[in-house]
């Protein structure tokens, strides 16, 4: 046992670091938590959860009006925000006191307030000083805005789940998860959307077939894209409401702007100076793949070392983090074939690569591509199409990418990413049995290459 107070110390109570101290905590190491905003980080209180309330919300309106078709005739029912908010903060709170509930069984002691590295074995919470073997920083990220004139008035993802009134207009900025997972909820609570994004098509880094597909379904719902448009200015105008001026000239005025443009490691006054921290640009942890840092008894994992900003990855490392440095295990997490989702209306979700990569890693490729109208929407009056495709390099059978664009294609997606890290070829996704009547079962019932 070392002399210090604690074997780990770990900055921040975010998915990442919560595993970490726990999982660390059950390997016999003594553990200290900190942080200074809200247990559970960015996923729990700002991020994954409460966004999916909301989709799950505004999906309702939809939900609603599709009845009818099936014989449901009563009216659409009004919604109430301050319900929605009231709720969703009530669920907020029980998983924030699940979290602190895991550490206290774990035995890990967690200190409320900010921590900052002194030196590489000591830091300090408050007027607390305490000394620890190892320092993990898991502090996250924090939503980036553009500097333009009048930014002020644009809030950010971590304002959006505290508005008081629902927009009645509302502009959002960027491309990606965020955005678009935004631009559903507003267009399914009501609220008139407009999604702005900088370049020719949005989710970059999707497949090509995925982005026109979501692109036609979010139109059909109304909200207006804008692509090749850059917000150059806001102004609050006397009655409350903001003027957005593009960069072309267009002016917009509307009720709420909200950039999801992107995040940034949270590493503002942490200390690192103190220590021999080595840093990206923009400020995130470089770690090797024990996510050690360049100062050997301080490591870092999570949205801090900016590689993939998804929750179930800070977890992976975490596992990887705890078994390596306190259960004699070492394990290196494999990165290969993520799978991960979109919530937007409909939903996205994609494990391995797009067609394009596929094209430009193999010789030769075979896609199969199927687009239809769910069952479901046959009598719901509904005219949202789905889209599933397979990728297969062609010399091996293997199958590397699978897409997917429709209701639920999260659930249907995790099932498929155990297939793939395994290796499924689209000779036994052809040998698969499909399970019927279900959208899924066209996963392994495409035959033809396109
Ligand atoms: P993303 O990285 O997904 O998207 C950022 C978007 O903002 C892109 O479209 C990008 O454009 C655009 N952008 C970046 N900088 C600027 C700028 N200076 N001016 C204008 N546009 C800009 O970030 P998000 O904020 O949406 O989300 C952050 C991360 O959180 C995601 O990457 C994801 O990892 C995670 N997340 C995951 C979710 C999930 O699992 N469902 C849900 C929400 C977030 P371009 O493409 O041209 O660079």
């Amino acid at each position: 046992m070392s002399t210090y107070d604690y074997d780990l110390f770990v900055i921040g109570v975010g998915s990442g670091g919560v595993r970490a101290a726990r999982m660390s905590a059950q390997y016999g190491a003594r553990v200290a938590t900190a942080e200074e905003k809200y247990m559970g980080g960015t996923c729990v209180n700002v991020g994954c959860i409460p966004k999916k309330l909301f989709v799950y919300a505004s999906h309702y309106h939809d939900d609603f009006s599709e009845a009818k078709g099936y014989g449901w005739l009563s009216h659409q029912p009004d919604f109430d925000w301050t319900t929605l908010l009231a709720n969703k903060d009530k669920e907020i709170l029980r998983l924030n006191g699940i979290y602190e509930g895991l550490l206290e069984g774990a035995g890990v002691t967690h200190f409320d307030g900010r921590a900052r590295i002194l030196d590489a074995h000591t830091i300090s919470v408050g007027d607390k000083q305490v000394t620890t073997d190892k320092i993990l920083i898991a502090t996250g990220g924090w939503p980036t805005k553009q500097s333009i004139p009048g930014a002020e008035h644009i809030i950010t993802s971590n304002e959006a789940f505290y508005l008081e009134t629902l927009p009645k207009r509302a502009l959002i900025l960027g491309g990606g998860y965020i955005a678009v997972e935004f631009a559903g909820i507003y267009a399914g609570l009501g609220v008139q959307t407009e999604l702005a994004y900088r370049g020719p098509l949005f989710l970059r880094g999707f497949d090509d077939d995925v982005r026109h597909l979501v692109q036609s379904e979010l139109e059909k719902k109304e909200i207006a894209l804008s692509f090749e448009s850059t917000l150059a200015a806001v102004e609050q105008m006397p009655s409350g409401a903001l003027r957005g001026t593009f960069e072309d000239g267009r002016v917009i005025e509307t009720d709420v702007i909200l950039a999801a443009t992107g995040r940034k490691p949270a590493v503002a006054d942490l200390g690192l100076e103190t220590v021999n921290v080595a840093q990206r640009e923009n400020g995130a942890i470089i770690v090797d793949d024990q996510y050690q840092t360049s100062e050997p008894n301080i490591f870092a994992l999570g949205d801090v070392t900016d590689r993939i900003q998804l929750t179930p990855v800070a977890i992976q490392e975490a596992m990887c983090f705890a078994s390596t440095q306190f259960a004699g295990k070492p394990q290196v997490m494999d990165y290969n074939d993520i799978a991960t989702a979109v919530f937007c209306q409909p939903n996205i979700a994609t494990v391995g690569l797009t067609e394009a990569e596929a094209r430009s890693q193999y010789p030769a490729i075979r896609v199969y591509r199927s687009q239809f109208r769910p069952l479901k929407h046959t009598l719901s009056g509904s005219e949202e199409q789905s889209l599933m495709k397979i990728i297969v390099d062609d010399a091996t059978d293997r199958v590397v990418g699978i897409h997917m664009v429709g209701a639920e294609a999260g659930e249907i997606i995790q099932g498929l990413a155990v297939a793939m890290k395994a290796g499924v070829t689209k000779a036994i996704m052809d040998q698969t049995v499909g399970i019927h009547p279900t959208a899924a079962e066209e996963f392994v019932t495409m035959r033809t290459a396109l």
